[in-house]
């Protein structure tokens, strides 16, 4: 796997999907892009509203690499999901935010992403 840095703030993996995205590679209804972060509906919706934000540079595979100093852009990608969770109108009903984590949290993509997900009650998890 090789990982090429675009610039000293953009990494990019060719052999990563959501990095793909990120670059427009593959295509996304995007519904968020501020330079630094992107939204896109999942592939595979699990709720009438289920989207994926994502950092665009490949920063870290999952939460468990996440280093002190990225602390600040896991706590925008939340803020990001809380302002898309507001557009969508599923706010006051409320919502569900998920991190799957590695192999026994159930991550299939290893880009870290937030999954919001609402619009119907959720019921418990598991
Ligand atoms: P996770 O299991 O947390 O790694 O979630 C990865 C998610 O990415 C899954 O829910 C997939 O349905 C979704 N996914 C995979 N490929 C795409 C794609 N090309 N566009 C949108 N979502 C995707
Ligand atoms: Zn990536």
């Amino acid at each position: 796997m090789v990982i090429s840095r675009m610039s000293t703030t953009t990494v990019n993996n060719p052999d990563c999907i959501f990095c793909q995205i990120a670059t427009g590679a593959i295509p996304a209804t995007v519904v968020a892009d501020d330079g630094e972060l992107m939204a896109f509906p999942d592939i595979h919706p699990r709720a009438p509203v289920h989207l994926i934000i994502i950092p665009k540079a490949h920063v870290m595979r999952s939460v468990a690499e996440m280093t002190d100093d990225q602390t600040a852009l896991l706590g925008r990608m939340i803020a990001l999901a809380k302002k898309l969770a507001e557009e969508k109108g599923i706010a006051d009903d409320g919502y569900r935010l998920v991190f799957n984590v590695r192999h026994h949290g159930g991550q299939e993509v290893d880009h870290v992403h937030l999954h919001l997900l609402g619009g119907q009650p959720l019921g418990p998890l598991g």
